[in-house]
């Protein structure tokens, strides 16, 4: 199936999505550009999550309209799901399968054929330091360990955009200094990623591109240093930034 010619990657046009009669979605407007490292930051409650779930096809945005290099997701669902991988913020794993027959398993899903599937495995075994637990059954594996397999899972299908909702929550040092490299060599390759964080520090170093995100829509949007001349001076620190653009804004989570 040949892509519809886009300059985006991604491109989210005045999405909104509620639960009941609370707004968690409000007319949300998004755009990456491939090759593009996206920080989608924003308070508890924010709208973060909901935003990443619909791009990833698991919610239905109740209005606007979500495309994938130039695929509309709700017209061309397998062919805009094709380009991307979501890693949710929690591993989702088959416990009785080992290592390596969960990538089969996700491989065949998305119809990568035998061969490849067992190339690409390995190489994504040996990179995210797997190799050695490769034979493991996946519900004996640290939180880490299936985190990184989860990861594995996503880029099998070698995805053109990776969405992963906080990457990094319950990764010791090494695997999230593995998961932070393996990430930025992927972009380095053309890989586009959005994700979201609660580790200012990451978005700041990791990030080409960080997105401010209130109430469910987006409040400010740019480079570091776009977004210190918005909010703050040249001295701020993202944290700063983050703390006046995005005001208090505590969730209670009541509808
Ligand atoms: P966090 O940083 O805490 O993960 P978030 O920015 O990811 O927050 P969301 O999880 O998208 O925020 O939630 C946005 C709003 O939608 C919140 O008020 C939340 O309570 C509400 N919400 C999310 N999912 C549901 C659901 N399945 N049913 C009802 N309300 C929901």
């Amino acid at each position: 199936m040949s892509a519809p010619s886009s300059a985006w990657a991604l491109e989210l046009d005045n999405v909104a999505k509620g639960f009941g009669t609370k707004a968690a979605v409000a007319g949300l407007n998004l755009r990456l550009e491939a090759g593009q490292f996206y920080a989608l930051l924003g308070a508890n409650g924010a709208g973060k999550t909901t935003t990443l779930r619909m791009i990833a096809g698991l919610l239905q945005p109740d209005a606007g309209s979500i495309r994938v290099f130039g695929h509309d997701l709700a017209a061309k669902p397998m062919a805009a799901k094709q380009q991307l991988a979501f890693l949710p913020d929690e591993p989702m794993l088959y416990g009785k399968l080992r290592c390596t027959e969960y990538l089969e398993f996700v491989a065949g899903l998305w119809g990568v054929d035998g061969r490849t599937a067992e190339r690409k495995g390995e190489d994504l075994l040996r990179w995210l330091d797997l190799w050695d637990a490769r034979a493991n059954y996946c519900e004996n594996l640290s939180r880490g360990m299936q985190q990184k397999l989860t990861l594995a899972g996503a880029l099998i299908h070698e995805p053109k955009l990776l969405i992963l909702d906080e990457p990094l929550t319950g990764l010791d040092a090494a695997a999230a200094r593995k998961v932070k490299d393996v990430l930025a060599g992927l972009v380095r390759d053309g890989l586009t990623v959005l994700f979201t964080t609660h580790i200012l520090e990451v978005a700041e170093r990791m990030a080409s591109r960080i997105g401010l995100i209130r109430a469910g829509q987006l409040i400010a949007e740019g480079t570091l240093d776009e977004l210190r001349q918005q909010y703050g001076n040249v001295h701020d620190t993202l944290e700063d930034l983050f703390l006046s653009a995005t005001g208090p804004d505590t969730d209670t989570g009541a509808a």
